[in-house]
């Protein structure tokens, strides 16, 4: 089953002709994750060739501009569309009264429901039976949740020969086995998953830090994740700067994304004085090789893997 990492938006602050700002989308199972929503994400969704009618959830690390004003936007490009299905918005305090002042004073003609859900914890904000997302207090100059989307644990791999070798008949039973539920033969015996089964295989993980520094717990947040998005506004050069913005270097992204084990590290939020982004590619790669910088609709395949 596909997931795909689509970077809408990967500019910091302020968007420029090749960035727009802060916006990942991730398409799972026709359902659409959104992470972090700066203006004019609805264009990006089109380029993208992302629906308006699916199932979407919005998650918003922060209160700061560059990563909610897209909010209004795509509320208002949706009720056009004649979006039904409700829009579930999570994010920390203040985005109840964000969303419900701009419908109090905005006249969109709203469609579909906005279901709102203000995240005073960190913890799972949002459980479904395939997967969970779970929200982490980041180190920023605004209030800023880190999220992590995990998928729950498949069960292992099917092995027809045992089945064949234990009389279970070709058929619904094996469907049956191999969504991890015990079946009984017409001889009355009962066999069991695990008898044709490999190990449970783990789901996939995928994290984004929103903007942020480098800080304590964030590498045991990110532990083994396939792919860790990560705040580099700011070249090594300028890692000061970066301190008092609340905001990351390529070489610490890099040792946090080395501290965590992950398989792949995406940069994102590219402050606008960068044009050229290869000295970011080359600071974090001598610490972290697997290292791409990201750049809008740059798009992600992350593989199930069978382990
Ligand atoms: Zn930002
Ligand atoms: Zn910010």
């Amino acid at each position: 089953m596909s997931l795909k990492v689509i970077f809408l938006g990967t500019a910091g602050s302020v968007p420029t002709p090749k960035r727009g700002l802060p916006a990942i989308l991730m398409k799972r199972k026709g359902e659409q994750l959104l992470f972090d929503c700066g203006e004019g994400v609805q264009r990006q969704m089109i380029m993208a060739g992302a629906s308006f009618h699916k199932e979407m959830k919005v998650f918003i690390t922060h209160m700061h501009g560059d990563h909610v004003l897209g909010l209004p936007g795509l509320m208002q490009t949706m009720a056009l569309h004649g979006r039904e299905k409700p829009l579930e918005v999570y994010g920390p305090p203040e985005i109840k009264r964000f969303v419900e002042c701009i419908r109090e004073t905005v006249q969109f003609g709203l469609t579909f429901p906005i279901e709102i859900h203000e995240i005073c914890e960190a913890g799972v904000v949002c459980e479904t039976p395939e997967y969970s997302v779970q929200a982490f207090w980041a180190n920023h100059v605004a209030p800023s949740l880190a999220y992590a989307l995990v998928e729950k644990p498949r069960p292992g791999r099917f092995y027809p020969e045992k089945a064949k070798a234990l009389g279970v008949p070709e058929g619904p039973l094996w469907g049956q086995l191999q969504r991890g539920k015990p079946v009984k033969l017409p001889d009355g015996r009962t066999v069991k998953p695990e008898d044709v089964l490999g190990p449970p295989r783990r789901g996939r993980k995928i994290v984004y830090t929103g903007d942020t520094r480098p800080f304590e717990g964030l590498a045991e947040f990110a532990a083994d994740a396939d792919l860790l998005i990560h705040d580099a506004t700011l070249g090594d050069e300028l890692a000061e700067r970066a301190y008092e913005d609340g905001h990351s270097t390529p070489s610490q992204a890099a040792e946090t994304a080395k501290k965590a084990g992950v398989k792949r590290l995406v940069l994102t939020h590219i402050s606008a004085r960068y044009e050229d982004t290869a000295p970011f590619l080359k600071q974090a790669r001598k610490i972290f090789k697997n290292t791409i910088v990201a750049e809008d609709l740059l798009s992600v395949e992350v593989p199930l893997l069978d382990k």
